[in-house]
């Protein structure tokens, strides 16, 4: 099968799970929280559904599923889920496409998507940043294992308050947002408004892919006739003025943009 990458996945893949025990005892779901996040499980093989069901539902997530790629597309718009796993081979719509349109859509251009890919491999790699997904977990996983990124993937959301800090720091770079000034080892560079808006979001939201739309949309605003071109011309102008973000900012195909994730940011 072709990819939109130019690879191609085996059509009948052994995945098999190896050492993944049912749970022993089935606790009730924690209650700590009022309203327990929902999850959209898109896996077209019942066993492998029916497992990480249980243990998802064990974490005490409510969870919604489907077995094709039409399906899930559905679910996410009846059930709004909080987060979706979904498998990389489907019937139907394959989940590279799911991912996509999800992405490409402004009501689920930010939800959090965990692929299930094939095992691990380069390819693999490179397709899981250039999808959009958020985190990707390679067959054959261990059930503990994906709840472990889910749990970590809320945290990561949840880790942005509401109400914007006064500072975002990358790195040597330092956006001052009272001030309206970005620093790279305490000396100022110039941004113009739309290029400190575009940092101002990509700071904002690091690991995670901004379509075109979703920053035209942000910071030049939806009334706004440009076209998504815009967006690439500033990023390379924002690049230029800040080598030091040079690789940091992330092309991903066909979709937008992501901010690599620091893994100590401060
Ligand atoms: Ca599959």
């Amino acid at each position: 099968m072709a990819c939109a990458w130019g690879g191609s996945w085996p059509r009948q893949p052994p995945y098999v799970l190896t050492q993944c025990p049912l749970p022993r005892r089935l606790t009730p779901p924690s209650m700590s929280s009022p309203v327990s996040k929902k999850i959209l499980i898109v896996e077209d093989e019942h066993d492998i559904l029916q497992l990480v069901k249980l243990y998802v539902e064990k974490e005490g997530f409510r969870t919604v599923s489907a077995m094709t790629g039409t399906e899930a597309l559905r679910q996410v718009k009846q059930e709004k889920p909080d987060l979706v796993v979904l498998d990389l081979m489907l019937p139907e719509i394959d989940g590279i496409e799911v991912c996509k349109r999800l992405r490409s859509a402004p009501e689920t251009a930010m939800l959090p998507i965990i692929m299930l890919t094939a095992k691990a491999e380069e390819s693999d790699t490179v397709v899981g940043l250039e999808l959009g997904a958020d985190d990707y977990v390679t067959k054959p996983f261990s059930p503990k294992t994906l709840v472990a990124r889910i749990k970590a993937l809320f945290r990561r959301l949840q880790r942005k308050p509401e109400d914007s800090p006064a500072h975002y720091r990358y790195g040597d770079l330092v956006m001052d947002l009272a001030r309206h000034e970005v620093t790279v080892k305490n000396k100022e560079v110039p941004l113009t408004a739309k290029e400190f808006g575009l940092l101002e979001h990509l700071l904002r939201n690091p690991g995670r892919v901004l379509t075109r739309d979703i920053l035209l949309n942000t910071v030049w605003g939806y009334d706004y006739y440009g076209t998504t071109r815009t967006v690439d011309v500033h990023i390379r102008r924002l690049k230029q003025k800040l080598p030091s973000l040079n690789e940091a900012i992330m092309s991903v195909k066909s979709l937008g943009y992501k901010l690599k994730e620091l893994d100590r940011s401060a």
